[in-house]
Parts: structure tokens; C-alpha cells; sequence
């Protein structure tokens, strides 16, 4: 290995294309080197200490350093590094990981197909929300509904379901069978005065007319993230998720909810399912089911499919090689124990959601704010060139990225999406560590403006 943090920085520079980064940007601008972390604190391969608001990619949720789940991926590793669970073979952790998931997300959702990333589920979901309408003898309902500025992944399907329009501008993307609609994002697309509920109303109809539009008789199904991450950190008006289950349903499309960045505590509970009493027929998971200690992801499917499936399918053509490795969901496992032994959902419910809110709202009086957001340890920033009557800033100035750039080199972690300011910090995150993100986010704002 070499040496220095330098002689790091030009090896991957020379050999390392990095996602959703320009080339020509790190050919001139060294990357940062990580080197190591504990609870919400990293430090860089010069020493230099940052605290993550942004856990990693909104998925350390129990923190770095954790010893014991390095003990038990070793402990794992030596008993058995890896068995496939193909066929008619599986592993102790993988048969206990699907257990638990099953006592932990809600009723109904009893069966587990693993992956390894948030992408690789939600391409599986597309896969079966078509497969179960072809078991169904109804072929022809192909069609999935994904939102604008969603975010599910990096495959062509995921892709192509999500609304990130850069991404479908390189390679000929979205593919065939695949619509959008406006997202329930109140900041951009509410009438002035409308009350919450009426956008929450409006903007379910918009899945409505689309599912109209297309006609029911070809619609697979609806995927949506509870709360938009990758896409600004935009939270459901109240009752919109509910809302937009119950046109699926009368409108016999399946409902998915990816919730890769929603479950395991984000929103002080299990999954946002559970927070606002959905029922879906999918449910994706992935980062905070092993905190990112290990790669491993999950779908969770509903009764309903679950059934057509095990009777239907004579066989799922489908699945990876390291689906259900026994060492991720032995790490995974013991994640989710120190998610419970700790209580870290009643501790963002009952006291870190409100901390967090309450100090991003101190930010409300800057005057490049526009909105501040949050639900429970998820929030944004979001920043206007002038808020009455709003003007937002030109994309093309990167206000977002500059502010980013300034929190970084004053040693906090957050990520821009356009001008919002997405932060998501572990659930271990103390009163002191969120007072100091939000205070570091004014000294930058107010040295701008
Ligand atoms: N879905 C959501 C909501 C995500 O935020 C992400 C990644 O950020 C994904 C899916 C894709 O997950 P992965 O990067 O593990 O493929």
C-alpha cells in the first residue's frame, strides 16, 4: 500500500473513475482520502476530522467504529465465508436475517428476496410487479409509474423509474415502459396559500390522471420513496402517501415503496410504513439494514404477490450470486440488534427529531433560505435568491455546491442537491453534534450574504 495520503490521492486519480463526479474535476482537485471514522466523526488520511452530517450516503445509521460488528463479519468469515442460496441451499444469518425483517416490518410483508444494493432491489421490484401481472394473465399492465427527481438506483430499469434527468441523458435512457409524474414537492410546485392537505390531494391526483391517461390495463405498478432523498429530502404532505396507496388500489396497480433511505430509524421508526400506516405490496431496503458495514439489500413482498409467486411462478428466473451472503446478513443482523439494544428509533422519535428540527428552523431568518424541512433525522436547507416573491438561484451558479464546499473545509460533511442542503446525520448524532451542524451552515451563509 502506498505510503502517503498524497501518493493515494494521485493512484486514484490516475485509475479511479468515480460516480457522479467529473474526471476533469479530480484530475485538478485531490480527493479526500477517508481513513477512519467512529460514531459521527470522521478523519482523513491528513487527520483532518469532519463531522458526517450525511452518514456516509444516509446510511451509517449506528454509526462508525463499530468493533462488534467487525467481530461478528470475521467470526462469520471463519465459520463460513460464503454459500450461495440458490436452489435449495441456504445459511444460518440469511434464514434469521429473513426472519427478523419479517418481525420488523409490518404485517403482511412476511417474505424477503435479498440483493446487494438499493439499485438491485428496486430493479427486482420492476421485475416482479410485471412478473406478478403475467402470472395474474394480465400481460400487458407493464407499465411503472415513477416520480420526478425520484432516486432508486443506478441500473438501466432504475434508472429509467426514477426522475433524475441527468442520468437518463446519458445512454439513451428512460427505457420503454416507464412514466413520471410531478412529485409532492410543496416548495416548487404549491399554490400560493394552498393549504397542505389540498397540495397533498392535488398532487396524488397527478398518479391518478396518469394512471388514467395510460389506462389501468397497463400499469404494473406506483414506486415511490416516502421521503425523496437523493431528489432534495422532500417530505409527503400529510396524507399523500396514503392517498396515492389508495388510487393504487382502486386501480388494481401495485404500490412500492422504496424505502432504502426511509427504514431503519430515519424517521423514528422502523420503516415509514409503519410511521404512516401503509400497507405496500413492495417495500425496498437497503443502507441502514447494515448501517453500510457490508453491501446487502432487500425486498419485502406484500401477501398478496407473495402468494401468485410461491404458486404460481414454477420458479423465479432470478437472483444474485451473493444474494443473502451469509456474512452481510450476519453483520446486518447484529446492526439491527444494536438498533434495538440501543433504542435508537425511540431515540430519534421521542427526542432527536424535534432537537433537529428546532435547530434547523433557527436558519429560517437567513435570508438566502427559502425552507427549511425535516422528518425525524432527515432534513434540508433549501436556499433562494430572494423569497417573496421566490427567486431561485441559477442552477448553472451552484450556490448548493459552494456552500457544500465551505461546510466541508469547516469540517462538516453535508451533500447539495441543486440548492438544497440534505442532511442526514447517524442516529447517534448528539444535541451538541446537530446545534453544531446547523451553526456551521449559518457562519457560511452569513459570510455570503
Ligand atoms: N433508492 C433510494 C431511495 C436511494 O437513495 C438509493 C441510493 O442512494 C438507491 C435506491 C440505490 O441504492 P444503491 O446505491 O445501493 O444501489
Amino acid at each position: 500500500m502506498p505510503a502517503t495520503p498524497s501518493d493515494l490521492a494521485r493512484l486514484d486519480r490516475d485509475h479511479h473513475l468515480h460516480p457522479f463526479t467529473d474526471p476533469k474535476v479530480l484530475q485538478e482537485d485531490a480527493p479526500i482520502v477517508m481513513a477512519g471514522g467512529k460514531d459521527s466523526t470522521l478523519w482523513d488520511e491528513d487527520g483532518k476530522l469532519y463531522l458526517d452530517a450525511l452518514a456516509g450516503l444516509w446510511c451509517v445509521n449506528v454509526g462508525y467504529g463499530r468493533t462488534e460488528l467487525a467481530e461478528v463479519a470475521a467470526a462469520q468469515m471463519e465459520r463460513l465465508a460464503y454459500y450461495n442460496t440458490f436452489f435449495k441451499t441456504t445459511t444460518a444469518p440469511t434464514a434469521a436475517l429473513a426472519a427478523k425483517l419479517a418481525e420488523l416490518m409490518p404485517d403482511g410483508l412476511d417474505h424477503v428476496v435479498f440483493a446487494n444494493s438499493g439499485s438491485e432491489a428496486l430493479d427486482t421490484i420492476v421485475r416482479f410487479c410485471r412478473l406478478f401481472w403475467e402470472l395474474k394473465g394480465q400481460p400487458d399492465k407493464k407499465v411503472m409509474i415513477g416520480r420526478e427527481e425520484g432516486y432508486h438506483g443506478s441500473t438501466l430499469a432504475t434508472i429509467s423509474l426514477g426522475g433524475t434527468l441527468a442520468m437518463q441523458a446519458q445512454g439513451g435512457l428512460p427505457l420503454a415502459g416507464f412514466a413520471h409524474v410531478d412529485t409532492a414537492y410543496q416548495f416548487r410546485h404549491g399554490a400560493p396559500g394552498e393549504s397542505a392537505e389540498a397540495f397533498a390531494e392535488r398532487a396524488a391526483g397527478w398518479i391518478e390522471e396518469k394512471i388514467l391517461e395510460l389506462g389501468a390495463d397497463t400499469v404494473a405498478g406506483v414506486v415511490v420513496e416516502p421521503v425523496q432523498g437523493a431528489g432534495g429530502v422532500i417530505i409527503p404532505p400529510p396524507g399523500y402517501l396514503a392517498r396515492v396507496q389508495e388510487i393504487c388500489r382502486r386501480h388494481d396497480v401495485l404500490f412500492a415503496l422504496d424505502e432504502v433511505v426511509s427504514a431503519f430509524g430515519r424517521l423514528g421508526a422502523w420503516s415509514a410504513a409503519e410511521r404512516f400506516g401503509l400497507a405496500p405490496d413492495f417495500m425496498a431496503l437497503a443502507k441502514g439494514l447494515s448501517s453500510g458495514y457490508q453491501p446487502i439489500s432487500a425486498v419485502m413482498i406484500g401477501s398478496r404477490v407473495a402468494e401468485t409467486l410461491i404458486e404460481k411462478s414454477g420458479g423465479l428466473a432470478h437472483g444474485f450470486t451473493y444474494a443473502g451472503h451469509p456474512v452481510a446478513a450476519a453483520v446486518a443482523l447484529a446492526n439491527l440488534q444494536i438498533i434495538e439494544r440501543e433504542n435508537l428509533i425511540g431515540r430519534v422519535r421521542d427526542d432527536l427529531s424535534d432537537h433537529f428540527a428546532a435547530a434547523l428552523s433557527r436558519l429560517a431568518d437567513q435570508p438566502m433560505v427559502g425552507e427549511v424541512r425535516s422528518l425525524g433525522l432527515i432534513g434540508a436547507v433549501e436556499l433562494v435568491q430572494q423569497r417573496d416573491p421566490k427567486i431561485l438561484y441559477d442552477p448553472e451558479g451552484l450556490v448548493g455546491a459552494v456552500v457544500r464546499d465551505q461546510m466541508q473545509s469547516r469540517g462538516v460533511i453535508v451533500r447539495a442537491v441543486r440548492d438544497a442542503l440534505v442532511i442526514a446525520p447517524p442516529l447517534v448524532v448528539t444535541h451538541r453534534e446537530i446545534d453544531r451542524i446547523a451553526d456551521t451552515l449559518r457562519l457560511v451563509l452569513d459570510d455570503i450574504l
